[in-house]
């Protein structure tokens, strides 16, 4: 490609509204422009990239032997409506009427899609398991659209989704794809580790994230400096069981009663409405009622905990409908007073205050939480306090350390949320009905761009891996006027592409201060620079990484490049 032929608008100023390197680097190496907040346009270098992280991604999948397809961005909302989902996915949905005032989604996720599709064209355990995915833009309204790519609204996603008969195959395809999760992060580079998502309802093998270290991650990870454990630290409370003995009010009366200020930066600190934190769900578990706050625009803790107590939820209620069906009052996040025999369990909103977030005492407040890392029962209550630096590793095996995270990646094992809900369901050996087992599993594509971007820059600008460079070499003639370097040039050019390197030509009448400055910019592994001893045959190699610098004759070009 010649530079005189693309689009590469590389801009000297750092642009003022981006504070991550990424973010900046991607903007001034002319990689992508913003349109709206949280939506970008890839620009030619961009675009080459992605495609390079999504052919990672394909490679990784059909290994694993998941075979690709594509789905709409435009959902009807009926299956939103099937699944639940419709209700309680909040804001971050973005939804639309057609002309006829149907309603429709933009898919945020295709969870519904997929189930629809596989139970109308699945119907027999013949036919499974089946791993079926995607590499496709997602829209997601969020509240924050920040750093680039890092969190767009409009974003490129490789989404997967299995079905199965069974747990064990459920196990198998969720470990197949735990490898090509790592495979996929490792050849872009990256420094990363999977890390438990989820340790608590759930059970810690069944969802893991795959973070990339970082400073500017969002999430905080917890490991331990001698083994593998490693858990998303919103997900690790260290948690004690201690005896049931009608202790729910005395305890549940020690619950903060913070007042409008705190419950809004709580608020701000989930990424959630004031209202949402508040938000309650009531369970019916053993003819008790359990009460549980909630964050309440992430349906996956409805999810959860439906699990958890093996329970449907009695009712998504308000506060004051709680009251009346409990007869206790909940009065915001506290002061919470329950009857004997009502457990009340706080989730993150609870939980970001008593670990001090908002300043609450930590020493005073035992909380209502489950179990992490062993089987819950509904008779125990448990004493959450969260994991903190320093603490023994709950594996028995080192202490914990604190490092920040990017989340690149989410696998999770579903179970039969969604073909439960839609009614996908297949016939097994002996002709009996049964909801198909599913997994689902995500990789965010741009995301990862951006996470590379992060990690592979110095001060003069991008050092792509190779894996990922928008081209392998950079060719740059000093002075496009003068013959010998014009022509050696373009030899070299035809040459190194014979020779299947993708390159870059810098053919513009810039002047050299200019052309090194983006060449160091858009960091390609390789430059090779046409300079004043091209008559003589000689060009300069530099290698981006290293700054290494050597002069080769052009015959030995492209065997000195291997
Ligand atoms: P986050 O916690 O960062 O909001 P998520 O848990 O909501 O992410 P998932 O629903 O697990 O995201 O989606 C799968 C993957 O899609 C994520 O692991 C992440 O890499 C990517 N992703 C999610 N939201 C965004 C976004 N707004 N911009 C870019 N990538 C995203
Ligand atoms: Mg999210
Ligand atoms: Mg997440
Ligand atoms: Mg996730």
């Amino acid at each position: 490609m010649k530079q005189s032929q693309t689009l590469i608008p590389t801009l000297r100023e750092v642009p003022a509204d981006a504070d991550v390197k990424s973010h900046q680097l991607l903007l001034k190496a002319g990689f992508i422009r913003q349109n709206a907040s949280g939506v970008y346009s890839y620009l030619p270098l961009g675009k080459k990239v992605l495609r390079k992280v999504e052919e990672i991604v394909r490679e990784e999948m059909d290994n694993a032997g998941a075979a690709e397809l594509l789905m709409p961005a435009l959902q009807q909302a009926e299956l939103w409506q099937e699944s639940g989902r419709w209700y309680t996915y909040g804001p971050e949905l973005m939804r639309l009427k057609d002309r006829h005032e149907r309603e429709f989604a933009l898919g945020a996720t295709h969870e519904e899609v997929i189930t629809s599709l596989v139970r109308d064209e699945v119907k027999s355990y013949k036919r499974l398991p089946l791993t079926l995915y995607q590499i496709q833009t997602k829209f997601r309204d969020e509240k924050r659209p920040r750093f680039g790519l890092l969190r767009g609204r409009e974003f490129v996603m490789k989404d997967a989704y299995s079905f199965h008969t069974s747990h064990e195959s459920l196990g198998e395809v969720y470990d197949r794809m735990y490898t090509a999760y790592s495979n996929v992060f490792r050849r872009c580079s990256l420094d990363f580790r999977a890390v438990i998502a989820d340790s608590g309802a759930m059970g810690g093998k069944d969802t893991h994230e795959f973070m990339v270290l970082s400073e500017i991650g969002e999430d905080t990870i917890a490991y331990s400096d001698s083994s593998d454990y490693a858990a998303n630290i919103e997900m690790a409370p260290v948690v004690t069981t201690y005896e049931k003995s009608g202790e729910a009010e005395r305890e549940i009366e020690k619950v903060a009663t913070p007042d409008a200020k705190t419950i809004s930066s709580v608020a701000e600190l989930l990424n959630v409405s004031a209202e949402q934190c508040l938000k309650t769900l009531l369970f019916k578990v053993d003819g008790e009622y359990v009460v549980v706050l909630v964050r309440g625009d992430h349906e996956v803790n409805e999810i959860k905990l439906k699990n958890l107590f093996q329970a449907d939820v009695v009712e998504l209620a308000e506060h004051e409908e709680v009251n009346e069906v409990l007869g206790c009052t909940i009065g915001s996040l506290g002061p919470v007073h329950a009857k004997e025999g009502v457990k009340i369990i706080a989730d993150h909103a609870v939980k970001a205050i008593t670990n001090g977030v908002c300043g609450a005492n930590e020493e005073g407040f035992h909380f209502i939480n489950v179990n992490a890392e062993k089987d819950y029962r509904v008779d125990q209550y448990a004493d959450l306090r969260f994991i903190q630096e320093g603490d023994s590793s709950p594996d028995g095996k080192g202490r914990i350390k604190f490092a920040k995270g990017i989340e690149v990646g989410h696998i999770f094992k579903l179970g039969t949320r969604y073909s439960e809900a839609m009614n996908a369901t297949y016939l097994d050996e002996n002709g009996r009905t049964q909801p198909m087992i599913m997994g689902c599993y995500g990789i965010g594509v741009s995301r990862t761009l951006a996470a590379v971007a992060e990690q592979f820059n110095d001060e003069q600008g991008f050092i792509w891996p190779k894996a990922l460079a928008p081209f392998d070499v950079h060719l740059v003639p000093i002075n496009m006027k003068d013959e010998s370097q014009r022509t050696l040039a373009e030899e070299l050019y035809s040459l190194l592409r014979e020779n299947r390197y993708d390159v870059l030509m810098d053919d513009r009448a810039e002047r050299p201060g200019v052309k090194f400055a983006d060449s160091d910019l858009i960091g390609l592994p390789i430059r090779v620079t046409v300079g004043k001893k091209a008559a003589e045959g000689i060009v300069e190699v530099k290698v981006r990484k290293t700054g290494e610098v050597l002069e080769v004759q052009r015959n030995e070009l492209a065997a000195k490049l291997y």
